[in-house]
């Protein structure tokens, strides 16, 4: 079995970026002493996976638990020919091979899909540089909420676990804040859970385009759920930052509204130009051809700079930027027009 935690990018479990270590530790140790053979991994956005999962301090809580190391470099296609809207997906050998996935999230906001939680952590097991080619062929938030909901269908982890004791508000899913929730969430259904971190941080689910498609495909539910535990009452947090401001992006929408949504309700603003470093990864991982970020002055004299008629909004940029130089506005204009 594969434990897949969200490592992200490999930073110190302080910044709460991903799953703490010692859950990671915690999961495995339970599985581990039900007799279950236990590999691990996750494909981040940017750099080498077992790396990433080193500096992260999973490597360690690994070598002390027995946990392998899984492939996640090289790749096998999956044929999904019940997918909604991809048929096929190139998934990371070492889930690919393995009997099952025990998916382990953190609690934390993302700028794309609002958070990113259950359902949004199985990204993951599409290896390195593909997760980007998705954002070029799925360059609407519906689309891309749909095949997420088709990769869960396809891959159907057995358990989703999630990390709130910390989680991250605000700048998500990489530069945000910590939130002490004192949370620890498991489910079977990825949108049950999802669902219920919604009302744990006082958001809309509805507003949640994987959970909306996720109950619309079968993944899961949104309103039939039982709770064991201690009381979800107990644990809310309304004032959490998360973005709360929009209506629901549909389907159905017109070419030309989904044009003129994209580009004035989306965008990346700035760059914090007294922390730019100059270090180019926006650059780099921007999947948009050509690229909606270039450099500005000769020889990187000056920060990178946004074509919008070129951005396809992923938020890959914002996600993956190491020094929180990068947010996301939403101008008046959309806020007016949306309300
Ligand atoms: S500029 Fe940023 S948001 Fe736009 S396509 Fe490139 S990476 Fe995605
Ligand atoms: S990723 Fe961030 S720090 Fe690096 S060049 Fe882009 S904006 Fe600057």
């Amino acid at each position: 079995m594969v434990l897949k935690p969200n490592i992200l990018s490999g930073e110190s479990p302080e910044k709460n970026i991903s799953p703490h270590p010692e859950v990671f530790r915690a999961v495995a140790k339970a599985f581990s002493n039900m007799g279950a053979t236990l590999s691990y991994g996750d494909s981040p956005g940017f750099g080498n996976p077992k790396s990433n999962a080193q500096r992260g301090g999973f490597g360690k809580v690994a070598d002390e638990e027995g946990v392998a190391w899984a492939d996640f470099t090289n790749s096998r296609m999956m044929q999904f020919p019940e997918g909604k809207v991809i048929k096929k997906f190139s998934i990371a050998e070492g889930v690919a091979a393995s009997d099952g996935i025990i998916s382990i999230s953190k609690l934390k906001t993302h700028a794309l899909t609002r958070i990113t939680g259950a359902i949004k952590n199985q990204f993951g097991c599409i290896p390195g540089a593909r997760k980007a080619e998705f954002h070029s062929v799925m360059p609407t938030v519906s689309l891309f909420s749909q095949m997420l909901v088709d990769l869960n269908l396809l891959l159907k982890p057995r358990l989703f676990i999630m990390d709130g004791i910390i989680a991250m508000e605000g700048n998500g899913p990489r530069n945000g804040s910590g939130r002490k929730m004192n949370l620890l969430l498991l489910s079977t259904d990825p949108v049950a859970l999802d669902t219920v971190v919604c009302r744990l941080i006082n958001l809309d689910p509805k507003l949640v385009e994987p959970l909306v498609y996720g109950e619309q495909f079968g993944l899961g539910t949104m309103t039939d759920i039982d709770f064991v535990g201690d009381p979800v009452e107990d644990f809310i947090v309304p004032d959490f930052v998360v973005n709360r401001s929009s209506k629901k992006t549909t389907t159905g929408t017109s070419f030309l509204a989904t044009s003129f949504l994209r580009r004035y309700f989306f965008f990346i603003d700035t760059f914090k130009s007294e922390i730019f470093t100059k270090c180019g990864r926006c650059v780099e991982v921007c999947p948009a051809q050509p690229k909606a970020l270039s450099w500005s002055g000769e020889g990187k004299s000056k920060p990178p700079v946004y074509d919008y008629a070129k951005c396809i909004r992923c938020y890959c940029c914002q996600e993956l930027c190491p020094f929180n130089a990068i947010y996301v506005k939403v101008p008046l204009l959309g806020k007016f027009i949306r309300s």
